[in-house]
């Protein structure tokens, strides 16, 4: 994704100033930075889920495959199908497993259920969770651990067949067993994804990302190999 000169305002606040990066394919790059610093609002603007909030305003523009995101006829339920997020609190619908992972392949037309459960399976193997509930996909998503029902919502975007992965501290509300789970899990999934990652432990950046942006009040002020990164004095 290429974003350019990119300004996000909450009503007066600018909260994003001049945003200038290009997100790579296929390797991870982590947003780091302290809290209020513009991490979140800015992976938020790359699915549009910022402009939800009401009294926002962006300048500039993002590109997805030479798509104009932001431009009036660019369709936002096709780009949440191809960006798709993962949050911090794993928020997993309150219906069986298999239901959380069908739901976007149904509401996206598929109706066949071998095509479905082909699509659930898959999609749960990608997020390294088939083993652990292939017997209970009937089992509510909410009744299983933290990590697991991370690893779901991981799955349940994966569905959606995406480009891009983003995840706004998806391993902050876990445990560190999970976290290690959900760390390797994204080395696999930049095989495949385009991940973005916002985190505020550096040691995880340094350890999961290939490239980093520090943000400091709405500015990025260093973006690069996180090797670089994180070598400098
Ligand atoms: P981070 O993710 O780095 O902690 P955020 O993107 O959440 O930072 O916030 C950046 C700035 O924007 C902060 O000053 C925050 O208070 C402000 N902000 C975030 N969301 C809103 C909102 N919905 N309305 C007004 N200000 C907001
Ligand atoms: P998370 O880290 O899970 O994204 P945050 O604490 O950053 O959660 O924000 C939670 C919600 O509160 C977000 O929807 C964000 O936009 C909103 N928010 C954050 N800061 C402000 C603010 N200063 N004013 C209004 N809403 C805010």
């Amino acid at each position: 994704m290429q974003i350019k000169d990119l300004d996000f305002y909450y009503g007066d606040f600018q909260a994003l100033k001049n945003i200038n990066m290009d997100i790579e394919e296929n390797i991870v790059t982590a947003f780091i930075g302290p809290s209020g610093c513009g991490k979140s609002t800015f992976i938020k603007t790359l699915n549009r889920m910022q402009d939800l909030v009401p009294g926002t305003k962006v300048d500039g523009t993002i590109t997805l495959d030479s798509d104009d995101i932001y431009s009036k006829d660019y369709d936002v339920n096709i780009l949440r199908k191809r960006v798709g997020m993962v949050f911090q609190h794993p928020n997993p619908f309150p219906k069986s497993i298999y239901d959380n992972i069908a739901y976007g392949p149904r509401t996206h037309g598929i109706k066949d259920s071998h095509e479905l459960d082909h699509i659930v399976e898959e999609s749960l193997r990608g997020a390294a969770i088939w083993d652990e509930v292939k017997d209970k996909l009937q089992r509510k998503a909410t009744d299983i651990s933290g990590g697991q029902q991370q690893r779901i919502c991981i799955a349940r975007a994966i569905a959606n067949n995406p480009e891009v992965l983003l995840m706004d501290e998806p391993t902050s509300a876990l445990d560190p067993i999970s976290t290690n789970k959900i760390e390797d899990l994204i080395q696999e999934l930049k095989q495949k994804y385009t991940v973005v990652i916002v985190t505020h432990n550096m040691q995880q950046a340094a350890r999961i990302s290939d490239k980093t942006a520090f943000f400091l009040t709405g500015e990025v002020i260093e973006f690069d190999d996180t090797e670089k990164i994180f070598s400098n004095p």
